[in-house]
């Protein structure tokens, strides 16, 4: 963070500055836990359903905090005291961001792969100039201003990943990051019981590109088509990426290798250049375009960009995570989430690395969550790509994943096997039962079915 008054903090946030330590200096980190506090940091008192952070504002001073955020005052410590700490929060962030006007906001949003975009985008705009991007999933109204603190002069990029569970969430975030780059991957059905419908989701997407300005550049997937649409949406130039022949930034040539490494060339309107990319599955490769178009707009050379993109890895847990067991059982861990559309580009790409090693293909998979009124249709088309897609076998965990196995067993000519189990231990010892050496195996379910016990449970067994 660059280093503010508690004075200027107050300004800032509309709050009041302590009497006394107005003139304190926060130069941050700016922490929620206190037990992350420093020297010189600022302190955000939150009020969470268990735990009130006003109770720990003295334990971050004693660390050394500079003063807190809090929406009271407290005895003893230096707080800047506001009506609503969350939304001074975003106040703070914005006010800062127009302090460092050399720092361009990437905003990243869609129903799957804000993320693994997102740890691209960085990655490579990382070889341009200083960037900054949150770890992880940090997308909501408290990660997305922290992250944004995080910056200071030196910033060139802040890339930001901008999930939304509803309408106006989007334009929230917006207005403490403003983006000048606004890249929106698809729109899909992840959330759709929340949204009510695909129209829904389209229309909070599309708050990112209506945040942006003329001067700002939207960064649109040609293949999808409720993506195409926002062109309508936003005042800013528009550059798409995708496979289609109109796309500025595309792909040709693509091939998948026999670990489910894409290898494509990548055509932009100044060259073609290859890509061996260190990430799986063929979805990653609309990721990349994405990266390629945002790191074009940066001014970044084709064949830099092209490097940087073969030299990126997978930075987040459990997805697609590919481990050899001894035994030669390959388990794909790809356990962090699911909604439909990752499930199909999962299925996929298991369903060709079995086919290049030589094996078969088994998918343990688990409920796909906040699919509302979808569900049973969202889990039937997933067991009848199970079957188009040639699996050996479905182990499908958890009585909402019914549908799967009827969905699977209208496909007529599969001679798959399906299991339903109740439990992940008893999902491992179905698996084990069948599993031969070269079998690769996907375990996938949204994150409240914590199927990744199913990974290690494999592996462990192995
Ligand atoms: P969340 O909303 O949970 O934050 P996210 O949009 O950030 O999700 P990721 O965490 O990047 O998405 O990926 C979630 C899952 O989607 C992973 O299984 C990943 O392999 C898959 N995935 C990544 N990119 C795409 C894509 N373009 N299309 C479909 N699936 C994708
Ligand atoms: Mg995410």
């Amino acid at each position: 963070m660059i280093p503010l008054a508690l004075s200027e903090i107050a300004e800032l946030t509309g709050g009041t500055a302590p009497p006394g330590a107005a003139g304190a200096v926060a130069a941050g980190p700016v922490v929620i836990d206190s037990r992350a506090a420093g020297p010189g940091a600022l302190f955000v008192a939150l009020r969470g359903d268990r735990v009130d952070g006003h109770d720990f504002a003295a334990a971050a001073v004693a660390a050394g905090a500079a003063g807190v955020l809090a929406a009271r005052p407290l005895d003893g410590v230096p707080a800047v005291v506001v009506d609503d700490v969350v939304a001074a929060l975003g106040r703070l962030a914005r006010g800062v961001l127009e302090r460092l006007p050399d720092a361009t906001v990437v905003g990243v949003t869609g129903s799957a792969g804000k993320t693994s975009t997102k740890d691209l985008i960085a990655q490579v705009l990382e070889h341009h100039g200083p960037t900054v991007a949150p770890k992880g999933s940090f997308n909501n109204e408290i990660g997305h201003p922290l992250t944004v603190l995080r910056a200071d002069e030196g910033t060139r990029h802040l890339v930001l990943e901008m999930g939304a569970r509803g309408i106006g969430h989007i334009a929230y975030l917006c207005e403490v990051a403003p983006p000048g780059v606004g890249v929106v991957l698809n729109v899909g059905s992840a959330h759709i019981g929340e949204f009510g419908g695909r129209e829904v989701i389209a229309k909070a997407k599309g708050e990112l590109v209506e945040a942006l300005t003329p001067t700002g550049v939207a960064v649109l997937n040609a293949d999808d088509p409720l993506v195409r649409a926002m062109t309508s949406r936003t005042s800013a130039r528009v550059v798409t990426f995708g496979r289609a022949a109109d796309a500025t930034v595309r792909a040709e040539d693509e091939t998948l290798d026999a670990q489910g490494r894409p290898r494509f060339t990548l055509v932009t309107p100044e060259a073609a250049v290859p890509v061996s990319l260190g990430l799986r599955g063929s979805h990653a490769v609309g990721n990349a375009l994405a990266a390629a178009a945002v790191a074009r707009e940066a001014g970044m050379a084709p064949a830099a960009v092209a490097e940087a993109l073969s030299a990126a890895r997978p930075m987040s847990r459990w997805r697609m995570e590919v481990t050899e067991r001894p035994d030669g059982v390959v388990v794909v861990n790809d356990a962090y989430n699911a909604n439909p559309e990752s499930m199909s580009a999962a299925l996929d790409t298991v369903a060709h690395m079995a086919r290049a090693a030589g094996g078969r293909a088994f998918a343990a998979l688990g409920e796909m969550g906040e699919l509302g009124a979808r569900s049973v249709a969202e889990h039937e088309k997933i067991g009848q790509h199970v079957a188009r897609d040639g699996f050996a076998g479905l182990v499908a965990v958890g009585a909402a994943t019914a549908p799967m196995l009827d969905g699977a067993g209208r496909q007529g000519s599969w001679t798959g096997e399906c299991v339903q189990v109740d439990d992940v231990g008893a999902a491992v010892t179905a698996l084990n039962e069948r599993l031969r050496p070269r079998d690769v195996v996907l375990v996938k379910g949204s994150r409240v079915t914590g199927m990744e016990r199913v990974a290690e449970g494999l592996l462990a067994a192995g």
